[in-house]
């Protein structure tokens, strides 16, 4: 087999990822597969499970790719399609060694991708850089792996119904936004107790009704019509492949990761007290605050789910989550950013509220922020942009955290400026207890911004 050249492009930070037609295609999928395939052979593995999102694009990609791993001797198990939690699940329950997601995640329906998972781990960073390498040289190993089907969805939501325990039945909306999670979540619903609405659950990649993904409000806004509509406890919405969940309460209102999870840790912290639980650099101090008070360890970690659930492995934290929805439980589960099973979780928890969600809501300290900033800042200029600044702040004596970007406390609030991994962004978020200390960092952050050259957007 000879040497393949990827587009610089579609090798990212924690996945794969292009533009059909123009900078990803079978050929590319094939040369993953084989390059993908020689590092699990390798590394020992004998076994890869195969999963696929419900794009238009996916079912060729994930042809080509399993043709790519079995040459490389690899037995191949094709999962079928389903959200990418689900080919996580079969990764385990059918213990293979690797497993490839095809899927464009929550992008637009002529871009696709694909997630990998090598012995347990979701690579990033330098082994997806390895997989161009491999690539690029040739040098792919050779073998003839069988490739079979073997459907595990069923098993798979009998998996979530397992820790499923509803106190009382709910009323609940729900939207796939015809994304992966579809057909999981009609099976998944009809088996809870409570009514159920469903929307958009036919999966369907040209996205027909809005984009999915569920940290953009205007996303959520049929689901809150339903919640409102039906006088739902809660509203659920997943994003297109099902590993990032969006919540409103019983009152239409967005509750944003850093908020449910306060209600998710409480319960893993009854059965675990001292328990580590990690949040992304981006989540409320409201958020780390609460975990602490509830007896727990909170950890404030970088952002990037790949990273977030590195760490989980590492310090054995049975619970972490970020801002943007992606929820993983190792609490009664396999560590894994699942947004069905996380919406299992937090069912458990709205059941037993009498009051629902939005009363666990109002219950929290109460804070001003802004949602996630992003500034366009050149990928050659971010990270220097943020070495700049950290450099001056220090020099300031500031309380900064410098786990991802700088946090820096002040007054009653803090602001965050970071640079994101994936796009020429830098991204920035300022939380204070009222609108003028809020107001006060929102300064704080343009004139350290502004001494580096770069205008902060209108707020
Ligand atoms: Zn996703």
């Amino acid at each position: 087999m000879s040497a393949h050249a990827f587009a610089p492009s579609i090798l990212r930070e924690y996945d794969i990822r292009g533009i059909v037609g123009e900078t990803l295609g079978p050929e590319d999928a094939s040369a993953l597969g084989r390059a993908f395939g020689t590092m699990l052979a390798r590394a020992g593995g004998k076994r890869a499970a195969l999963g696929r999102d419900g794009r238009l694009s996916s079912p060729e990609l994930a042809a080509a790719l399993g043709d790519g791993l079995a040459s490389c001797g690899l037995d191949v198990i094709r999962v079928g399609r389903g959200p990418t939690p689900m080919l996580y699940f079969a990764s385990r329950h059918l213990e293979c060694d690797g497993a490839v997601m095809v899927t464009g995640s929550h992008n637009p329906p002529d871009h696709n991708g694909f997630k990998m998972v090598l012995k347990g781990k979701a690579i990033y960073g330098e082994d997806i850089r390895r997989l161009g390498e491999i690539a690029g040289s040739g040098d792919f190993a050779s073998g003839r792996g069988r490739i079979a089907e073997r459907a595990v969805l069923e098993e798979y939501v009998a998996r979530l119904l397992a820790d499923a325990a509803l106190a009382r039945p709910l009323k609940v909306a729900w939207d796939a936004g015809n994304g992966a999670a579809g057909e999981a979540m009609v099976l998944l619903s009809r088996r809870l107790p409570g009514e159920h609405i469903l929307l958009n659950e036919r999966i369907d990649g040209t996205f027909p009704s809005h984009h999915p993904d569920p940290t953009v409000p205007e996303n959520l806004e049929e689901l809150r019509a339903a919640v409102l509509r039906h006088g739902c406890d809660l509203g659920i919405a997943f994003d297109g492949d099902g590993d990032r969940i969006g919540v409103l309460d019983g009152r239409g209102r967005i509750l944003w990761g850093d908020q449910f999870l306060v209600f998710l840790a409480r319960e893993v912290l009854a059965a675990r007290p001292g328990a580590t639980v990690i949040a992304d650099v981006k989540a409320s101090k409201v958020l780390f605050d609460e975990i602490a008070r509830m007896g727990g360890r909170p950890l404030m970690w970088r952002t990037g789910h790949s990273l977030i659930k590195a760490k989980m492995a590492e310090t054995g934290a049975p619970l972490a989550g970020e801002m943007s929805g992606h929820i993983f439980f190792a609490d009664r589960y396999y560590g894994y950013d699942d947004a069905l099973y996380a919406a299992v979780r937090l069912l458990n928890v709205a059941s037993r509220e009498p009051a629902g969600l939005a009363a666990l809501a109002d219950q929290l300290p109460h804070v001003v922020n802004t949602p996630e900033l992003r500034i366009p800042c050149g990928d050659e200029r971010k990270f220097a942009v943020i070495a700049e600044v950290k450099a001056r702040l220090e020099r300031q004596g500031a309380d900064v955290t410098a786990v991802d970007g700088v946090r820096v406390s002040e007054g009653d609030g803090w602001w965050l400026l970071r640079a994101s991994n994936t796009q020429a962004v830098l991204v920035a978020r300022c939380e204070a207890a009222s609108e003028a200390g809020l107001g006060r960092l929102k300064r704080a952050l343009g004139e350290a911004l502004a001494e580096s050259g770069v205008a902060l957007p209108a707020l």
